[in-house]
């Protein structure tokens, strides 16, 4: 799966990775946080964290996309597409699913 993460507040569109197997949220390498009172993505050691907003779910042919929020002020501050072939079929998309749920 990729996954491209868009800012809602002019932050431009960046990859935003998995940072381990199972994960329930992204790290979007080289953004900031929307909110301009949270000091998410200013350094490498405060990356930006975001896990999809409950209720944003949706699915095309190919993709599903859902809001995200940053983990470190709760703010809704964009959207991420998650991309990919179904190599691993019907499991990996309920975890995409599951993300999308979780926060
Ligand atoms: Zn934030």
């Amino acid at each position: 799966m990729k996954y491209t993460y868009n800012s809602y507040h002019g932050g431009g569109t960046h990859q935003a990775k998995l940072p381990y197997a199972g994960a329930k949220h992204l790290v979007v390498a080289g953004a900031l946080c929307a909110n301009a009172d949270c000091d998410a993505g200013e350094s490498p050691e405060k990356v930006l964290t975001v896990a999809g907003v409950k209720g944003t779910f949706a699915r095309e042919h190919d993709s599903v996309s859902c809001e995200v929020g940053c983990l470190a002020c709760g703010k809704t501050i964009g959207e991420v597409i998650a991309k990919g072939s179904t190599i691993f079929g019907l499991e990996e998309d309920a975890a995409v699913a599951q993300r999308c749920r979780v926060y």
